[in-house]
């Protein structure tokens, strides 16, 4: 238990973001405060222990900030005084990053462990990134705002700016307008440990795949035709879960064909399909993606370690990986992802290592390397909850070791992202060869195309003038999608014209 003593609500988002950098699955009593710091050390058991937070003005635009941190045995204490803040100052930026910094440095020295994101909590930091150099900020002071304000490592601040450079050439020659399609097929054949999406385990009782599908399909029709009457075309078209090809190869057909006829593929620069588990293609289903014209296809291994692989619920061996990745290769696929994740349980390095040799010698174009994110909804999870492991992340695998590995197998990195909850407090991040950056994961990642999402649960993001950006979500749940369909599409009208506008 984490008692935390605060005199402002406003306080506690920040501070309960920074205790979660630290203990993932803490579980955080807040309790209203005014006056002075009692220690409490006498009250507390092993393991628990106290934050206060408290703030004073100082001058009429500076404010003293302290924190300090108990537990039974003693006392920390951090602060910091900010200057330049306004009158309501607390919540002003600056006011926030210094409160963060103060209950970062405090857990730092309290944990021994210096978080290697500094108090950037985000999802998406090369966003930031990129967002200062478009209104020219020079590269030392975006490394002074890296490193100073937001207290990240050196090596983060780093690798930030090679994916933002890598990036700037990669927006530079993709075209302005034209929309993302993403279409969602939210069913697998087993549910992994990890998984926290709304994916249905296939041929359950409650699987409804057949409607489903017909209101996707539905669906997907009515956005072509809305699209084509806008005159906007679509630039990449991503297909994804779920486990797309869990469909049998006749719906699979029905789905692809649907898409075809659908959209304009005059401008479509990358198509995509999530073919996350080898155990759902064979010869046929990757023979009939290729005539489609999917032009990157994702294999995902996670790991090459079969004690792991039946651990984590994957119903397929590493051979099966193998033999799956060849037969797409034969066919004449030339650009295939593998996903793997760092800090599955059980991993250490050796094994990390074991699965990134089998990467080297397949050569596929480009890797994602996911840490794993304990999330709500997984089995791993529940397990963790129920175990009260409430300690901070558990630090056996060492992601510089992965990076420098694909690094000596000629890829660099291109995207980057970060969740809540993830393993080590480490990234996501997209590796590839040189040319073969996936075009939707960065357009996606930094907002810079619209998205038209369709399916349960998809997310469509209209990016409007001055960097506005509008969100429409479809239901998550398959049976409510299903019953809501007409108000899904009626939806998707309203988004488009949103667009139309933005465009004229
Ligand atoms: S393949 Fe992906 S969507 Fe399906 S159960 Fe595993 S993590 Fe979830």
């Amino acid at each position: 238990m984490v008692y935390l003593f605060l005199s402002d609500n406003a306080l506690e988002n920040d501070t309960r973001n920074i205790i979660n950098v630290f203990y993932p699955l803490a579980h955080i009593k807040v309790i209203r405060c005014q006056g002075q710091y009692t220690s409490l050390k006498s009250l507390l058991d092993t393991g628990e222990f106290a934050i206060h937070v408290q703030h004073k003005k100082l001058k009429p635009d500076a404010v003293q900030i302290t924190t300090r941190l108990c537990d039974n045995r003693r006392v920390w204490t951090e602060g910091e005084t900010v200057y330049g803040l306004p009158e309501g100052y607390i919540k002003d930026k600056a006011f926030k990053y210094g409160l963060k910094r103060c209950v970062l440095k405090l857990l730092t020295r309290y944990t021994g462990y210096r978080p290697p994101w500094g108090i950037l909590t985000g999802i998406r930091p090369v966003k930031l990134v990129n967002q200062m150099r478009a209104q020219g900020v020079s590269a030392a002071e975006i490394w002074q705002y890296l490193t100073d304000e937001l207290m990240l490592s050196n090596s983060k601040g780093s690798l930030l700016m090679e994916v933002s450079d890598i990036q700037q050439d990669v927006l530079a020659s993709i075209a302005r307008d034209g929309v993302n399609i993403y279409i969602g097929i939210p069913f697998c054949t087993s549910r992994c440990i990890y998984c926290s999406f709304v994916s249905q385990v296939m041929g359950t009782r409650n699987s409804n795949l057949e409607e489903y599908l017909n209101c996707l399909l539905e669906e997907i029709r009515c956005t072509g035709r809305m699209l084509g009457h806008a005159g906007i075309r679509p630039l990449n078209i991503y297909i994804g879960g779920g486990t797309p090809t869990s469909l049998d190869i006749n719906q699979l057909r029905e789905l692809l064909d649907c898409i075809r006829q659908s959209f304009s593929f005059e401008g479509v620069e990358e198509y995509n399909i999530e073919a996350g588990r080898p155990d759902t293609i064979d010869k046929d289903k990757l023979t009939l993606l290729y005539g489609y014209g999917i032009n990157r296809l994702c294999i995902n291994p996670q790991t090459f370690n079969e004690k792991t692989l039946k651990l984590i619920g994957r119903k397929h061996t590493a051979r099966d990986i193998i033999d799956k990745y060849y037969i797409a290769r034969k066919i004449g696929f030339k650009n295939i992802n593998m996903d793997i994740i760092v800090g599955l349980p059980g991993e250490d390095d050796t094994m990390v290592a074991n699965t990134l040799g089998f990467l080297d010698d397949l050569k596929p174009d480009s890797v994602t390397v996911h840490a794993l994110a304990i999330k709500k909804g997984s089995h791993l999870k529940e397990k963790a909850v129920k175990s009260r492991n409430t300690l901070r992340h558990n630090y056996i695998c060492n992601t510089a070791m992965v990076y420098d590995s694909l690094r000596k197998m000629d890829m660099i990195p291109y995207y980057l992202y970060r969740q809540k909850y993830m393993h080590g407090n480490e990234e996501n991040i997209g590796f590839c060869r040189k040319g073969k950056e996936g075009l939707y994961n960065i357009t996606t990642m930094e907002d810079s195309h619209s998205i038209i999402a369709l399916g349960a649960g998809a997310i469509s993001k209209a990016v409007l003038n001055n960097n506005r950006i509008e969100r429409i979500s479809n239901p998550k749940d398959t049976g409510v999608y299903v019953n809501r369909i007409h108000q899904v599409i009626d939806n998707k009208r309203e988004m488009l014209e949103m667009l139309t506008l933005k465009n004229q």
